[in-house]
């Protein structure tokens, strides 16, 4: 019973998450807009993994609780410049910023259990293996 109240209310705004080490913790004041999983190769090399999951939020909603960011910049498959945030005592990547705003590493939140993709971007570098749900839209690239 407890641990069912826990899980209903931890899904509340603010959402709160943070960085591998426990150094970094921030909070998103504002429900977050969309949840994008991109299969770009920059996204499998950042996240070393298949794909990357991108969580964009209002602008000025992402609030550093403590620790301190680190930012360096990347040059996206489309030729966007992306600024890159991390952990600098972890390297964990917790947010992106572009010109077109700002998107939270989703699998950095304390709760990930209700993280379901609105879309999928960069197909034609998708592996493979990835099967993506009927009815979910799906793009070959950014456009
Ligand atoms: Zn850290
Ligand atoms: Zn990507």
């Amino acid at each position: 019973m407890a641990s069912k109240k826990l899980h209903e209310t931890s899904h509340k705004i603010p959402l709160v998450g943070g960085c591998q080490c426990g150094s970094v913790r921030y909070r998103l004041d504002g429900a977050p807009l969309a949840l994008a999983v991109c299969h770009c190769t920059e996204c499998q090399r950042q996240s070393g993994s298949a794909f990357g999951m991108s969580l964009a939020v209002p602008t000025g909603a992402f609030k550093l609780l403590s620790g301190a960011l680190k930012t360096f910049e990347v040059r996206c498959d489309s030729g966007r410049i992306k600024t890159c945030a991390f952990c600098p005592e972890c390297g964990t990547r917790i947010y992106h910023q572009t010109p077109s705003g700002m998107s939270v590493k989703a699998g950095t939140l304390d709760d990930t259990s209700r993280l379901k993709p609105d879309s999928h971007y960069w197909t034609m570098r998708k592996q493979p293996w990835v099967i993506i749900p009927d009815g979910v839209p799906q793009f070959p690239d950014d456009d």
